[in-house]
């Protein structure tokens, strides 16, 4: 069984047409209800300064908080949007991956799947800087959360988003704790990503030429990240971006909606020895990529939850 975060206050977001829009949420909504029903939904808590300044500089969470509009947008970055009910989505999409870490601390770290279905996507947010659709870095949050509570020793980040995580690479460069993996369509926004940039060691970068199809993404993502990794890892996230699907305007890599299957499963088969995972969404802005993109991963998710 896989456990679901998912919040209809995702829907009070309200970017009106940005690509990173509330029918996102609604297709993932969507996919829920038509397969997903007897998984189990929780609904995430929201957190607190404190916990997102566990990567984040308090002075940014402050301004992120005193810049929400009591009317119409504002824009904290140029691609990255507030409506005067935004702020509650990214408490929660921040909340409920930390809620992830402590629900698999309460089970005694079994091999528990959590799926965190938020939106805004996290992974371009820098300590002090909202980037990219994105205000905080959902998964870093977590994983620095996990981390600090001691009970996990070694993590591992697969982020599968057509971009690159500028955001939580820049976090964990430094980190010999947390392991990064990202392929990525290169060069392209934002900018970085390149395989010599490889923190201390614990950086895997897996660039993809624009045009790539399933079978030259799968030759590099094994290359790249699954054959350079070892499987001893007490946790994995996986920052789960749809926008490499086809189908996607934002991105030219051409991946079918089967893709999202061979990727989670190789990670899960190769580097997951029994251990927990949490997958967090990011990206996907085509509502078909999306639903079929992400029903593909859950697949995965779902049996390595059952074997
Ligand atoms: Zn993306």
């Amino acid at each position: 069984m896989i456990n679901i975060l998912f919040s209809q206050e995702y829907k009070n977001h309200d970017t009106g047409n940005h690509p990173e829009s509330i029918k996102r949420i609604e297709v993932v909504n969507n996919l829920i209800k038509e397969k997903y029903t007897k998984q189990n939904l929780i609904e995430p808590t929201i957190a607190d300064k404190n916990m997102i300044s566990l990567v984040h500089d308090k002075e940014y969470v402050n301004y992120i908080f005193d810049s929400i509009p009591t009317s119409g947008l504002s824009y904290l970055d140029p691609d990255t949007i507030a409506c005067p009910t935004s702020l509650k989505s990214y408490l929660l999409a921040v909340g409920g991956s930390v809620d992830a870490v402590k629900k698999i601390i309460d089970d005694d770290n079994k091999k528990n799947v959590y799926f965190c279905a938020h939106r805004p996507p996290g992974h371009h947010a820098e300590r002090n800087k909202a980037m990219g659709f994105g205000v905080f870095n959902n998964v870093a949050v977590s994983a620095q959360y996990a981390l600090s509570t001691g009970k996990f020793k070694k993590i591992l980040i697969v982020d599968f988003d057509v971009h690159h995580g500028n955001g939580t690479q820049h976090i964990f460069e430094n980190n010999p704790d947390i392991h990064y993996a990202s392929s990525h369509q290169f060069p392209f926004y934002p900018g970085t990503g390149s395989s010599n940039e490889i923190g201390i060691g614990n950086i895997f970068n897996c660039p993809l030429p624009s045009g790539c199809n399933s079978d030259t993404f799968k030759a590099l993502f094994r290359k790249n990240i699954v054959d350079k990794i070892n499987n001893n890892f007490d946790l994995i996230y996986f920052s789960a971006g749809f926008d490499a699907h086809k189908l996607d305007p934002l991105a030219s890599i051409n991946l079918e909606n089967e893709d999202f299957y061979w990727v989670t499963k190789i990670i899960l088969e190769k580097l997951a020895n029994n251990v927990p995972i949490i997958s967090v969404l990011e990206g996907g802005y085509d509502m078909k990529g999306l639903f079929h993109g992400l029903d593909n991963h859950l697949k995965a998710l779902l049996e390595y939850s059952n074997e």
